[in-house]
């Protein structure tokens, strides 16, 4: 099938879908004060989801993230999993959670066809992981890290936030847990929202010193061609896992952006950091509606920026990637 593709080019075929704006944590750059926002709109239902993903297959986009919010807050988390990957197009299905439940859920997201799992974990140290995400959880994210590998759901992630404050024991400690864990861990650059501007000028660090770190440690650049994304990939002969670098801010980054996103309530956005929010929801009501939301999607992508201008300081219409799919 063609791929759909943007102005400038660029085919798209990778959807991140937010199944939920909840969440149990309240990470000191995306919910400082918890999940504050009253209950509003409903998140989208199994059928909607269903409907939604299944457009999107036909529009060639066989590659799909489940995120949030925190998605295994979704009592239905299993089921969306299992409803996504029997979706005839989709190749590809992850999950980016905070992995407070997968301990617990690890073999029947395996069961239900999960692809690969990203586990969001900050710090290995108790007390500074508590400072971050707000929850005295450590123990049962790092279970969930081992039990996803456990459960065979072939790719597990780790993902580290840079931030002030990780120092050389730590970047060291996660580094360590590449080398008998068949993991990736990707430190990634801290985004400016709408709502942590001054958090974010406090703590930002620019990945470059992280790449530095890694060479003065004997860690090589994988072939950068391999990598379906904005990640880098590190080796290192000593390591069966990985060190990966995520730059955002970094020039050029959005030439090779592959993906849309929709929040939890069926809004469709081009860009992370853009302005524009079309809502699909009144077009996920009945099977019936299935060509006029592919005419739409189809229109819209036209609308995709070239670029995100958080180098200027501008995030978008995005409060926090909570709320919007990060
Ligand atoms: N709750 C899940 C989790 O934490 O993995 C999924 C949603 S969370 C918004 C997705 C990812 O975005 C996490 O890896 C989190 O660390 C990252 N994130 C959130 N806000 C960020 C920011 N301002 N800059 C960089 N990464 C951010
Ligand atoms: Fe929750 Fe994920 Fe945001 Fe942390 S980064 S507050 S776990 S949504």
């Amino acid at each position: 099938m063609e791929p759909l593709r943007d102005a400038f080019g660029r085919s798209l075929h990778y959807l991140r879908l937010a199944v939920t704006d909840r969440c149990n944590f309240s990470c000191v750059y995306c919910l400082p004060n918890g999940c504050q926002r009253a209950p509003g709109e409903q998140p989208l239902s199994l059928p909607e989801l269903g409907r939604l993903v299944g457009a999107f297959a036909d529009l060639g986009f066989w590659k799909i993230r489940v995120t949030g919010g925190e998605p295994t807050v979704r009592p239905d988390i299993c089921e969306i999993v299992r409803r996504i990957a029997a979706t005839p197009g989709v190749r590809k299905l992850g999950l980016t959670t905070n992995g407070y439940r997968l301990a617990a859920i690890a073999p029947a997201l395996r069961d239900a066809g999960l692809g690969s799992v990203n586990v969001s974990l900050d710090s290995l140290d108790p007390e500074r992981f508590r400072q971050i995400t707000g929850s005295s959880q450590l123990g049962a994210v790092t279970g969930g890290v081992e039990r996803a590998l456990e459960s065979g759901i072939p790719s597990v992630k780790v993902n580290v936030v840079l931030l002030q404050g990780m120092d050389d024991a730590e970047i060291d400690r996660f580094l360590a847990w590449t080398r008998r864990l068949p993991i990736e861990v990707r430190f990634i650059e801290l985004m400016r929202t709408g709502e942590n501007g001054a958090f974010f000028g406090r703590n930002h660090r620019p990945a470059d010193e992280i790449r530095r770190k890694l060479e003065q440690r004997g860690w090589a650049l994988l072939d950068a061609g391999r990598s379906e994304g904005p990640a880098v990939s590190y080796g290192h002969p000593d390591h069966l896992g990985r060190a990966g670098l995520i730059a955002p801010h970094s020039a050029g980054f959005c030439e090779s952006c592959n993906r849309l996103r929709v929040s939890s309530t069926g809004e469709l956005r081009l860009c992370l950091f853009g302005e524009r929010v079309i809502p699909l929801r009144p077009l996920l009501r009945s099977d019936d509606q299935r060509d006029e939301l592919l005419e739409l999607v189809r229109m819209s992508v036209l609308q995709k920026p070239a670029s995100h201008l958080l180098q200027e300081g501008r995030c978008g219409a995005t409060p926090t990637l909570a709320a919007t799919g990060g």
